[in-house]
């Protein structure tokens, strides 16, 4: 099956535009600041996840596999895009999931329940174990015909999808600001070999763990190392916020007409306009700033897993 095939059964809008922002902020008029709209890419199988799954997908439907189990929280943006997609494929996934939400679904995990997922709800132990090598393997002997997607779709496979985002752009840049969780969309994009200086803004506390996890994940011919991790920005942990982030995310959003939330694209904005505030990138410089999209993660994001 042909990628094109497949990305218009799903209706994916690739390439996503490229929009030059004004916003407010201070000493923002002193540089040329975009947006790369990949939150755009589709309504549910959203921005950076259609890039990491893309081929995987592909292999998927390639090699008529029907089964598919894969990692997330309650609030999984990677598995809400999977599991949207595997429904239009008539893959069946399980999905492991952080916690016992068996009582209080989350919008996310209802939305999963509704596409006829497979939910195995796991404490926090075994979670620990998603990408244990023994585990995985009791995984496999259980559950022969299927496919393992690790948490986040943040493989290998996830490389070259994901550095397609830097082949589309029509301007270049001197900085690409990207938000980093697991790692795979900024290893995919250091794997493109831009010019621009690339600074993922880690959005949980890992400074150490998330520069190990984006190494790990690049080919070993990838002699990109202009690269860094900011970790200033990640307002106390993985989907964390203060009433501070939250109105600039409601300002941010109506003023550029872009939404934003505060687990990803959020503390993304912030970052930027902190940093241009303090006149960290050199007068005049490009920056692009990448839009991941995960817009669904932020419906009633006050459910906690018992
Ligand atoms: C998953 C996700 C990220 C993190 O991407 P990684 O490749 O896991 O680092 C960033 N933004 C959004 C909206 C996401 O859903």
């Amino acid at each position: 099956m042909k990628r094109e095939e497949l990305q218009r059964q799903l209706g994916i809008n690739c390439p996503s535009p490229e929009q030059l922002i004004k916003p407010d902020w201070e000493n923002s008029q002193d540089y040329q600041i975009s947006v790369k709209r990949d939150d755009l890419i589709h309504p549910l199988i959203s921005g950076n996840k259609w890039r990491k799954l893309k081929y995987a997908l592909t292999n998927l439907v390639e090699s008529g596999i029907k089964e598919v189990i894969s990692f997330g929280g309650g609030y999984s943006n990677h598995l809400h895009a999977l599991a949207f997609a595997c429904s239009k494929l008539n893959i069946q996934l399980m999905a492991i999931v952080r916690g016992d939400y068996s009582n209080s679904l989350t919008p996310m995990l209802n939305d999963l329940r509704i596409w006829g997922v497979k939910t195995n709800f796991v404490d926090r132990k075994t979670y620990a174990k998603r990408n244990n090598p023994d585990y995985l393997a009791g995984l496999n002997k259980s559950h022969p015909k299927a496919a393992i997607i690790p948490e986040g779709g943040s493989q290998q496979l996830a490389i070259s999808g994901v550095a397609e985002l830097i082949l589309e752009l029509q301007d270049s840049y001197d900085f690409i600001l990207t938000p980093v969780g697991s790692g795979g969309t900024l290893a995919g994009l250091i794997t493109a070999e831009n010019d621009a200086k690339l600074i993922g803004i880690a959005a949980l506390k890992g400074e150490g763990y998330l520069e190990q996890l984006v190494s790990e994940l690049l080919p070993s011919d990838c002699s990109n190392s202009n690269w860094e991790i900011n970790h200033d920005f990640h307002f106390g942990g993985y989907a964390k916020r203060t009433e501070a982030l939250v109105d600039f995310c409601e300002q941010t959003s109506q003023q550029l007409k872009i939404e934003i939330e505060p687990v990803y694209s959020g503390k993304l904005f912030y970052a930027a306009k902190s940093l241009i505030a303090k006149r960290a990138f050199p007068c005049g410089s490009r920056i692009l700033l990448i839009h991941t999209g995960g817009l669904q993660g932020n419906r009633a994001h006050n459910i906690e897993a018992p």
